[in-house]
């Protein structure tokens, strides 16, 4: 998500929690609950329908790059030394899906907390943390396709389920009405022809033009998406909200040697950082999978309808701001 959609003035960012008075922190107390029933609803989601839930890790050798993604503004990376080793905090845990989805866990889940220091000038998006959670999924042999149903049917069950059993909450924050149940089969625009037709700034436009989800096919970014090198076409995908914008991320991924390895290269992005994923596919054990990865901050921001989405976190993370807590 590149593209500033709108600016909140500095007074009115989201304050820690000593700092609220009597109405906001009724107001946090409500999106903490839509919180909690969303994750109770996607975990369960996810787990009714044969995933594995898996715990995150917070430091590796491999995370992802990053880049390029016309998307990605980090001003910082942190990197330190444990034991002789240099490991980086989770940027995402794709790398590690990857290879515990190749490896042992054919469908999977992790509620990952990812670490990126975005450009204290992004702390009045509203659409920008910079420590957030991603429900993070992968699954063996999947395709794009079915990754869409998937999602489709997650999101529509958590809106009715929400709209029948968080209706007093919802209320409270004024999304009774505006919050409606998508239907399935949500749209599909390949990134191209949105660019054509609303030019650099098609994101923030297509985001207000929409009524319902759609998807956005087709965009450039980093090596493990899948890229078709015969016709250019990238197999991947975003999922973008009305009066929202960007919410999920995913992807088909690219599982042949040959062209992990000439991806990297082409990127740039330093090769030593993933010789396990490389390792492992030269010996043809990463295995053809799709997933993606649902910004939670995000998904209960769109649904508790907050200016800024460090509002549905107990300790907000607004880039530039650094508070005791
Ligand atoms: P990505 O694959 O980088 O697009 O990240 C996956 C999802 O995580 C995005 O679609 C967003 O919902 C969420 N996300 C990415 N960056 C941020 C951020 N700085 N703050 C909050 N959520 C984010
Ligand atoms: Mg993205």
């Amino acid at each position: 998500m590149k593209t500033v959609q709108q600016t909140i003035p500095a007074s009115e960012l989201p304050k820690p929690l000593d700092q609220l008075t009597e109405s906001e922190i009724e107001r946090k107390a409500c999106i903490g609950k839509v919180m909690t029933y969303t994750l109770r609803n996607l975990t369960n989601k996810f787990v009714d329908s044969g995933f594995q839930w898996l715990l995150p890790v917070a430091l590796s050798q491999s995370t992802d790059p990053l880049w390029p993604d016309p998307g990605a503004s980090i001003e910082k990376r942190i990197e330190v030394d444990i034991y002789g080793h240099q490991v980086r905090t989770t940027a995402s845990m794709i790398i590690h899906k990857l290879i515990a989805s190749s490896l042992v866990y054919p469908k999977l889940f992790i509620l990952s907390p990812n670490i990126r220091i975005e450009k204290a000038e992004r702390a009045q998006t509203g659409k920008h943390i910079y420590e957030f959670t991603q429900l993070d999924f992968e699954v063996q042999n999947a395709t794009s396709k079915d990754i869409f149903a998937l999602v489709e049917d997650a999101l529509i069950g958590l809106v009715s389920g929400l709209k029948c059993d968080m209706k007093s909450e919802l209320t409270a924050l004024c999304r009774c009405d505006a919050l409606q149940v998508p239907k399935k089969g949500f749209k599909i625009y390949d990134k191209e022809d949105l660019e054509a037709e609303y030019g650099a700034n098609w994101e923030a436009e297509l985001a207000s033009a929409i009524k319902d989800p759609v998807w956005v096919t087709n965009i450039p970014r980093e090596f493990y998406d899948f890229e078709d090198f015969g016709t250019g076409k990238w197999d991947n995908y975003d999922l973008f909200l009305p009066q929202f914008g960007e919410v999920l991320s995913g992807a088909k991924r690219e599982w042949e040697y040959s062209k992990i390895f000439k991806k990297i290269e082409r990127d740039g992005v330093r090769k030593e950082n993933y010789s396990l994923l490389i390792k492992l596919a030269k010996e043809g054990k990463i295995k053809p999978s799709a997933g993606a990865g649902i910004g939670i901050e995000r998904l209960v921001g769109w649904i508790a309808g907050v200016r800024h989405i460090a509002e549905t976190q107990p300790f907000p993370r607004v880039p530039g701001r650094v508070h005791q807590l």
